[in-house]
Order: C-alpha cells, then structure tokens, then sequence
C-alpha cells in the first residue's frame, strides 16, 4: 500500500474544512470498501480522515414519525434497531442481505450509500475502465457482463450500483442530509446518484468535502405492506443479480400506492416509476403486475451476457407484488 495520512475526526465541521481544503483527502468510515480499493490500487488518497468517532451514530425518531439515521450508524445496529425493524422492515431486510455479519458489523449508512462499483474490471487495475480511469474506455462492453446494467446505462459505462440498502432506502423515498463548508443541504435518494452518461468517473452529486451526516425516512405508510427480494448467484455473501424492494398499499381492493426500486439493474438504485404508475389506482390482480414490469422494462437494453436479467426482473418484481398483495388480504 502507497503510505498516507490518517487522523481522526472529533468534530464534524473540522473533518468537512480539512477534507475541502486537500484534493488528496478522502473521508474514512469502516473502511470495508475504501480500505479494499487502496490495497487494489483503485484509489489512491494522500490522507484519510476517519469519521468514525464523530457524534453521528444515533438514530432518532422524527416529530413526523420519520426516522433520522446518522452517517456511521453500523449496517448491523441499523437492520437490528427496533423502529427500523417495526416501522421499515423492507431495510431491515435489505441490510441483512448485504455482505456478512462481520462486514455489516463495520459498514456504516454513509458508507454503504458510498460504496462504489463491485464492476470486475473497475477493481482491475489492468484493464480500461472509465469509471475509475476516465478516456480509457470500458472493459465490460464486449466483455463480461453478468453483472451490468441492463437499464439506464451509456456507451462510456454499463455498471450497476451494489447497495441493498440503498435500493430500499430509494423506495421508501429517503433525504440524504450533507454538510459542506457552506452549511447543510438535503438531496433526495432518488436524485443522489447519477446515471453514466458520459461521466461515470463520477457516482453521486456529491462534491469534494461534503460529508453525509444522515439520513432521512418519512413516516412509514399506515396499512402498507413492503418487501426486499434479492436473487444472487449464491445463498449468502453475494452482491444481487437483480433485487426489488416494494411498498405496497391496498385499499377498497385497489393499490393506493405503489413504491418500487430495482438493484443490479442500473448505475443507480432504480426507481420503478413506470411501473408505479400503471399500479397506482388498479385493482391487483396478477395481470396488472405483469403489465406493470413490462411497463418498467419496455426501455431495457441488455448486452450479451446479461439478457437473462431481464427476464429475471420481469418475474421477481410480479411474484414479489403478487406476494405482497396476497398478504394485505
Ligand atoms: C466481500 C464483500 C461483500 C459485500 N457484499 C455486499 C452486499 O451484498 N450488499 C451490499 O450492499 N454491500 C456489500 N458489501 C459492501 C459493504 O456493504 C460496503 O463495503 C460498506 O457498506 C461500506 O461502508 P464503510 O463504512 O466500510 O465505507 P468506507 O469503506 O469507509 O467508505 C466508502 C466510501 O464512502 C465514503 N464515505 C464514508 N463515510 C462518508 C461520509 N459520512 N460522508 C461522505 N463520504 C463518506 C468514503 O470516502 C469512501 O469513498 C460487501 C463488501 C465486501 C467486502
Ligand atoms: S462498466 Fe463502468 S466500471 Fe465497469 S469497466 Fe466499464 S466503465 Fe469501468
């Protein structure tokens, strides 16, 4: 490993004013994913401030009924957090999905919104990747493309993001609170992280200095009902093929709201809208589910590979519906 600097953090606007001031510096949390990508050589920072002793690992319920999680709450106290588990238990869910318990025991929420791409070739330090190496090209288009995007993507970069928690916190409509030298500014989930186009070296809106302090939930929704499915090449320890988190609510025999997000399929946790839409106001049968992920996949574009995602997605996301629907029965 290349040598660096380290201190830690004990105030958070001191960690925001040293990080904006040194290009070189790079905000350390559990280190599950930073730490990895500099022994790999993916990323080398001049100096790291570790946030992880900074007064951010509480989480409070909000007045609203929301809840408020701070930036180094660990992935397993959040999954295990009694109101998360009550009141969200689709990111309960999602969390324990993700990595093992070892790592999750380490992983922080901001940390886990930030992980970046577990692309095969983006960790290769030998091969062009744009995401990491912006003008040398992509490795994967005409290359190994299991886990590539099949929606959204551009002809600079077909990755997928690989948070589960991220993919539930996008459809349970969450606000990511963000500190800069300028004071505090608040992103939806939804329009936290970019697609590709012809940027990819870029994930987020996120701008050098500016650290996550929290996130957002909006009150649950009365009588709705939610699930986290992920499909993975294996059992346990596997980032998602694809996944569908979905918060669904029925009344008088119609879908009053529908909320759905899509992992593995694109550089973003994909927010299902068209398929929310065609949900909104129908009555569910399993017909309406069908045409609801058609609906959301009419704009695919798999590469050789991956086509096999789109039918996965097609049926995961139907069964996931028809399973929730038959539970508020
Ligand atoms: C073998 C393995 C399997 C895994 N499987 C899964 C899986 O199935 N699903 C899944 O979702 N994840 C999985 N993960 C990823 C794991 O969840 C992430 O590594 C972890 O969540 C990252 O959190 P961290 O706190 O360690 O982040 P770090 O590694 O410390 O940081 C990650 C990034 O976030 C930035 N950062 C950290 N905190 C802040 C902040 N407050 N503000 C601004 N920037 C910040 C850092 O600068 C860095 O760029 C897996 C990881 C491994 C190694
Ligand atoms: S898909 Fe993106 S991350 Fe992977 S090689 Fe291409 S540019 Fe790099």
């Amino acid at each position: 490993m290349i040598p660096f600097d380290y201190e830690r953090a004990t105030d958070v606007d001191g960690a925001v004013a040293t990080v904006t001031a040194d290009p070189d510096a790079r905000f350390l949390a559990g280190g599950t994913n930073l730490v990895d990508h500099m022994k790999l050589g993916v990323t080398q920072p001049g100096r790291l401030v570790d946030v992880s002793a900074l007064p951010l690992g509480d989480v409070d319920e909000l007045p609203d009924g929301g809840l408020r999680i701070g930036a180094t709450v660990r992935n397993s106290d959040l999954a295990a957090h009694e109101l998360v588990r009550s009141r969200y238990p689709m990111l309960s869910r999602a969390l324990l999905s993700g990595a093992s318990g070892q790592l999750r025991n380490f992983a922080t929420t901001a940390g886990n919104l930030l992980q970046r791409t577990r692309c095969v070739y983006f960790q290769d330090v030998t091969t062009p990747c744009n995401k990491r190496a912006p003008g040398t090209g992509c490795s994967a288009l005409g290359g190994y493309a299991r886990y590539s995007a099949i929606l959204g993507a551009s002809e600079h970069c077909v990755a997928v993001h690989p948070s589960d928690m991220a993919v539930a916190m996008t459809a349970l409509d969450a606000v990511v609170v963000v500190r800069s030298v300028d004071g505090d500014r608040r992103i939806p989930l939804a329009e936290f992280y970019r697609l590709p186009g012809d940027s990819p070296d870029r994930d987020t809106e996120l701008t050098h200095g500016e650290l996550v302090t929290a996130v957002e939930l909006p009150p649950p929704l009365a009588a709705s009902r939610s699930a986290y499915r992920k499909v993975r090449d294996r059992a346990s320890f596997a980032f998602a093929l694809v996944s569908v988190a979905a918060d669904l609510t029925i009344e008088n025999d119609r879908i009053s709201s529908a909320r759905i997000a899509l992992g593995g399929v694109a550089h973003r946790p994909w927010r299902a809208e068209r398929a929310e839409e065609m949900l909104n106001g129908s009555v569910p049968t399993e017909q309406t589910f069908a045409a609801a992920a058609d609906a959301e996949l009419s704009a695919v574009s798999p590469l050789p590979g991956n086509e096999f995602k789109v039918t996965l997605t097609r049926r995961v996301l139907s069964a996931t519906l028809r399973s929730l629907a038959e539970e508020a029965r």
